[in-house]
């Protein structure tokens, strides 16, 4: 396993931070920014942030590395890949496997190790029908190409990609292209991020980092439970260098100030009341519904299930009802990765059975994945 990456004196050279156009990624800026936070962090903190850019930025742009010591950035629950369960893995291969499907995914489903290292890549190689897509109207085009097959789209995400499978499947019912299925692992953030703070391990988190992509859908209102009910404060942050601190900034200055409030660093992008037209095509498509996480189980109604009148597009109804009670690999710590319980590098396989050419586990898969962007970025 390679060493640490010991931590950088705070001053940013010119080249220090990738360049951009943009002055959210200024050194000069991202320089004064990580001076106030050296200066004004006071006592040991822990932050989380749910947004697997956020990881990839915070790794990439050596971000981590910048921050004091007895700050601590922890990646949670924010990668999509890395969040799904390995029964949902299990019933995307068993799917997969029947007669007459094709399954149209993102390519990193394609290699997500289920049960017995299998993944929808090796399902392929063996026979299977498996396509990777950009977008669910590229399944959508699929099925249309092949109205003899069923074509299965694996849905993953946060509500940031749920619009545009829900969008999907209204074309479809307008279309009538009744062999188009949709395979919902869909999830919101909200209920995950309660779960955490629910449980044991949330005491440990001061603060959070909340995702930006989402909060365009949603707006920062379904936010306000971890400052009301959990006295912990949460920015919305962007995706540049500056966003980033800015909001871990913001994140000190209300924790030294014992304030607990919800803010929106991002407003560039994120308007307070989200994007109504993109939740109304969630809402009209989706019903929430319990959903498995990994690493933190089943969180009622976290996950986005297709409402009674789309029942006909339900792959899951229709393939695989119930899904495959499959054993978690033990060897595998995304769970305690996911829950920031251990740092990548701490689970005993980092860099060594596991690597992003040979993932064991989900958070390795990725380029949003927290093992990954500590693997490319931090060896
Ligand atoms: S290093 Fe690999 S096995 Fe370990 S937690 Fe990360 S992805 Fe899972």
């Amino acid at each position: 396993m390679p060493p640490a990456r010991t931590r950088q004196p705070f001053h940013l050279g010119a080249h220090a931070v990738r360049t951009t156009n943009s002055a959210f990624s200024d050194p000069e800026i991202c320089s004064a920014l990580l001076r106030r936070i050296h200066a004004e962090l006071n006592a040991p903190m822990r932050f989380m942030e749910l947004c697997g850019t956020h990881t990839a930025v915070v790794y990439r742009d050596g971000l981590h590395s910048l921050l004091p010591e007895t700050l601590t950035h922890i990646s949670g629950p924010g990668c999509p890949v890395c969040v799904t369960h390995d029964r949902e893995i299990a019933a995307c291969l068993e799917s997969a496997g029947k007669d007459g499907v094709i399954t149209a995914c993102f390519g990193d489903m394609m290699r997500i190790p289920g049960p017995g290292g299998m993944t929808l890549g090796k399902a392929g190689a063996a026979g299977a029908e498996v396509k990777v897509v950009y977008s669910p109207l590229d399944a959508l085009r699929l099925a249309e190409a092949h109205p003899d097959r069923t074509v299965v789209f694996l849905g993953v995400g946060f509500e940031t990609t749920a619009p545009a499978t829900a969008a999907t499947v209204l074309r479809a019912a307008a279309q009538g292209v009744d062999n188009f299925a949709l395979f919902s692992m869909h999830k919101r953030i909200p209920p995950a991020l309660e779960a955490l703070l629910a449980e044991e391990a949330g005491g440990g988190i001061d603060a959070f980092l909340l995702p930006g992509h989402v909060s365009v859908v949603i707006g920062t209102a379904p936010y306000r439970f971890i400052a009301e009910k959990y006295g912990r404060p949460g920015v919305v942050g962007g995706f540049e260098p500056a966003d980033i601190l800015l909001a871990l900034l913001c994140l000190i200055r209300m924790r030294r100030a014992g304030r607990a409030e919800v803010l929106n660093c991002y407003g560039r992008a994120v308007d307070a009341g989200g994007n109504a037209r993109a939740r109304a095509l969630i809402d009209a498509v989706f019903e929430p519904a319990d959903a498995l996480w990994r690493g933190l189980g089943c969180i009622p109604r976290s996950g986005l299930v297709l409402r009674g009148e789309y029942e006909r597009f339900d792959a899951r109804a229709r393939l695989v009802p119930d899904l495959p009670d499959v054993p978690e690999n033990p060897a595998c710590r995304c769970g305690d990765v996911l829950r920031g319980r251990i740092a990548p590098r701490n689970c005993p396989l980092f860099g060594k059975q596991c690597s992003p050419a040979n993932p064991t586990g989900p958070c390795m898969v990725s380029t949003e994945g927290s093992c990954a962007a500590a693997f490319r970025y931090d060896a």
